[in-house]
């Protein structure tokens, strides 16, 4: 290690920062959030000190600093980009003991500032000892996307009940255990989730169990999530944080192993099947799985295609859980119908052509079909519609029967925004015959309305199997 790794408190503290612009700013900024008093010294102030300018604790000087600002000053930072100005700040901060940091020249500076994720008071700096600032950046932004904004609140309402646990519980080492258990328990469980009464509740219940030597008695809980519609990037934080909570994850055909290889290592993985025709598990006995494993204290995560409140049954499921007096979260995703418009270049909604859009459902509670016709058949509104492969060709039909123009454009979306998307467009009388003639193994999703058109323009996600497609296609047209 060639650096000391140390959190200087500067509360009240004199900081110097030489220079006006973008740099300084940012160094200004920090040493501010830190509580010190800042002295900047600058012909003019850029841009960027706008929101700045106004702070109690920040004196703007015109001048350029001289030896005597130095005394009583802890840190210096040079960010004039000029050479002899730097050396001089460098030579003048040593004079007074201040550390001193010029930007970008390694021989002037006592320290390196590292790359922080803040979620004071918890706040993490790395640092690659000057040698490769960007892959600190790099690391930097992956550890901001893992970690909850919430995070920095957990560590303070940890910080708020210490004292109550040097006070219940005298041995360190029970002190210590009892820590790991609510920070990566049910009371970060609910903090996390927003419910900072029911966190303190269940951390003060914790707190007395422990201190009586008895055995805390573990909850479980069921995070319900949605994992989008196939593309892991497209998960949220939230989902991503959950997955790498759980300890049993149930989940079904629409879930890639893009996504299921992001829950964590050790999870339990339950695969509950739901194709079409053939129901590995039945809807109940999902249920009822999830009540069992969650009463046993396992944190359950139920994966669901796309978003669990559109056409995923996420409803259902809760509701016996809440029977049962188990505890739940819902995650929202991207719902099929954002995910396969967005990449396959189909505004779901566009000023010139639909002022709404409806989701629909082509299967029924027991496969029956009962479809709001008049709804449907709206003009200015794009109709898409999930599980409706199977019945497309009575669906074209049933449109052109109640009056909508056969030539209304509509286009099928096969896997969208997996690497083997592919999309079949055409109208309400070709559209079935397109898709018969492609290979499609579905998931598919049907999108009517004269918002088709604009892929023609707009698409934009190019990938292997769309390439194929085409290629085959255009081969065949030769042909
Ligand atoms: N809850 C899910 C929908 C589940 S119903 C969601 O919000 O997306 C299953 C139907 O969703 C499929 O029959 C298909 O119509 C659609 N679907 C899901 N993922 C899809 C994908 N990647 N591409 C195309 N359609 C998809």
């Amino acid at each position: 290690m060639d650096h000391l790794p140390i959190f200087l408190d500067v509360k009240d503290k004199k900081v110097i920062v030489d220079g006006g612009g973008t740099l300084a700013a940012r160094r200004v900024e920090r040493a501010l959030d830190a509580g010190a008093l800042v002295h900047v010294y600058a012909a003019e102030l850029g841009g960027e000190f706008r929101e700045l300018q106004n702070h109690p604790s920040l004196t703007h000087h015109t001048a350029a600093p001289q030896l005597p600002d130095f005394a009583g000053a802890t840190v210096a930072y040079g960010a004039t980009e000029d050479a002899d100005r730097d050396r001089a700040l460098y030579d003048m901060a040593n004079h007074h003991h201040a550390l001193a940091n010029v930007a970008d020249v390694t021989e002037y500076c006592d320290f390196i500032t590292p790359s922080i994720i803040d979620r004071s008071p918890l706040v993490i700096a790395i640092s690659s000892g000057g040698a490769a600032p960007i892959i600190a950046r790099i690391l930097r932004a992956r550890i901001e996307a893992i970690l909850p904004a919430a995070y920095g609140k957990l560590a303070a309402f940890s910080g708020r009940l210490r004292e109550r646990v040097m006070a219940k519980l005298k041995a360190p080492e029970s002190r210590r255990l009892f820590w790991e258990n609510t920070i990566d328990g049910p009371v970060a469980d609910m903090f996390l989730a927003g419910d900072a009464k029911a966190a303190k509740k269940q951390f003060l219940k914790e707190l007395d169990a422990t201190a009586l030597g008895q055995d805390i008695s573990k909850v479980g809980e069921v995070y319900l999530v949605g994992a989008g519609p196939g593309d892991p990037d497209l998960l949220t934080f939230r989902a991503l944080h959950l997955m790498q909570r759980a300890d049993v994850v149930l989940y079904d055909r629409l879930i890639g192993d893009g996504i299921i290889n992001l829950v964590r290592r050790d999870a339990e993985r339950i695969f509950v099947g739901k194709s079409p025709n053939d129901h590995t598990m039945d809807q109940q006995d999902i249920s009822e799985l999830m009540v069992k494993l969650a009463k046993d204290g396992k944190r359950v995560l139920r994966l669901k295609g796309g978003d669990p409140f559109i056409f995923g049954r996420g409803g259902e499921e809760l509701e016996t859980l809440a029977a049962a007096n188990v505890p739940f979260q819902v995650i929202p995703g991207i719902t099929a119908a954002s995910g396969c418009a967005s990449y396959a270049g189909i505004p779901l909604t566009h000023r010139d052509h639909a002022q709404s859009c409806v989701f629909v459902t082509a299967h029924g509670k027991d496969g029956v079909l009962s479809l709001d016709w008049e709804t449907m058949a709206r003009p200015g509104q794009t109709v898409a519609i999930y599980m409706g492969r199977s019945s497309l060709d009575f669906l074209m039909e049933e449109f052109i029967r109640r009056g909508v123009d056969p030539n209304t454009p509509a286009a099928i979306v096969d896997n969208g925004t997996r690497p083997n998307q592919q999309v079949i467009k055409g109208n309400l009388s070709n559209l079935y015959e397109r898709a018969e003639a492609a290979s499609l193994p579905g998931p598919a999703l049907v999108i009517i309305g004269s918002v088709v058109e604009l892929r023609d323009r707009l698409n934009w996600y190019k990938n292997y199997a769309a390439d194929q497609h085409s290629m085959s296609l255009t081969a065949r047209t030769k042909l």
